[in-house]
């Protein structure tokens, strides 16, 4: 929970500069994520909040503004990261290829896409999304329905979905919502680096040790040999709560990837190479620079009370 309630971070953020706010060198580099922009209602994103294409122009345009943007193998190599920022972008949403890489294109902006091996080409799809479309058949016929949906749900979500009628690999083949392995393949080509985002996005709080592992192994070794990226990058599905050391000692040690990142916000990490994002989907409704005013604002008084640490217990 918050130390510091929202009403108290919006207020000191309305009052502060952003100058003042975004410099020091001691400040954790800026790592802005996405996973969706669009103009259209998507029902399989009804659960959460995605920018249009002007408010995601208007980030970047703010970013650019204020930040350097740098490749991930800048963040590698970890010199002098004051006053940079690399984007990403998680879950390999056709939009990655038909908007947002466009657009970072025309604008110079590296990024990175973190894929899931067992959605590409719209093979499956991610059970937070299943519960989505089922939810939103329901909402269709005025049933309010309140549905469990976590990767333990998986069996009854596609059990549900036969009883309304869905059938999984139709309703792939007519919405497309991912990117196919050729449009992956094309953003590698166009400089953007590919990273893993587990196979097919479990909540790992919900998995042992074993299973998390065996998740960013083979996940790891899928993108090795489809794409063999020069940087190994991984980025925990939801967030890495619940992964314990023993976990990134294990990736260490099998140099399973050479990069790792969290969800957790501006933050500060113990372990050297895993960094925190900031996600970018929340409020878009307030201006660039007030959200990321209140990313800013957090951190500093995190960081008063010495709780700037990112947790993942
Ligand atoms: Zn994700």
């Amino acid at each position: 929970m918050n130390e510091f309630s929202e009403q108290l971070i919006a207020e000191l953020a309305a009052i502060t500069p952003f100058r003042l706010l975004k410099s020091g060198r001691t400040l954790p580099v800026l790592l802005p994520f996405y996973h969706l922009v669009s103009d259209r209602d998507l029902p399989y994103r009804n659960n959460y909040d995605y920018p249009s294409v002007a408010q995601f122009e208007a980030d970047l345009d703010f970013l650019l503004q204020h930040f350097r943007p740098i490749g991930l193998e800048q963040l590698l190599k970890g010199d002098d990261l004051s006053g940079c920022f690399h984007l990403s972008f998680d879950d390999g949403l056709r939009e990655c290829y038909e908007l947002i890489a466009p657009l970072l294109k025309s604008k110079g902006i590296p990024a990175t896409f973190f894929i899931n091996p067992s959605f590409v080409d719209n093979k499956d799809l991610f059970h937070r999304y299943k519960a989505s479309v089922i939810t939103s058949i329901f909402q269709s016929r005025n049933i309010q329905l309140s549905l469990q949906r976590t990767y333990a749900d998986l069996a009854s979500l596609d059990e549900m979905a036969e009883e309304v009628g869905i059938n999984w690999d139709e309703w792939l083949a007519d919405n497309q919502p991912y990117m196919t392995m050729e449009q992956v393949k094309s953003l590698q080509n166009d400089g953007f680096t590919i990273g893993s985002h587990s196979m097919d996005h479990p909540e790992f709080e919900l998995l042992d040790e074993e299973s998390q592992l065996e998740e960013i192994r083979e996940s790891m070794d899928w993108l090795n040999r489809k794409l063999q990226p020069t940087i190994k990058a991984f980025a925990f599905p939801f967030t890495d709560f619940g992964v314990s050391d023993a976990v990134f000692e294990a990736c260490q040690r099998e140099r399973l990837f050479d990069l790792s990142f969290g969800t957790a916000g501006i933050k500060k990490e113990r372990f050297n190479c895993h960094y925190q994002r900031l996600p970018m989907e929340q409020n878009t409704a307030l201006s660039t620079q007030r959200r990321l005013k209140q990313a800013f604002v957090a951190y500093r008084l995190k960081a008063l009370l010495g709780k700037h640490y990112a947790r993942r217990s």
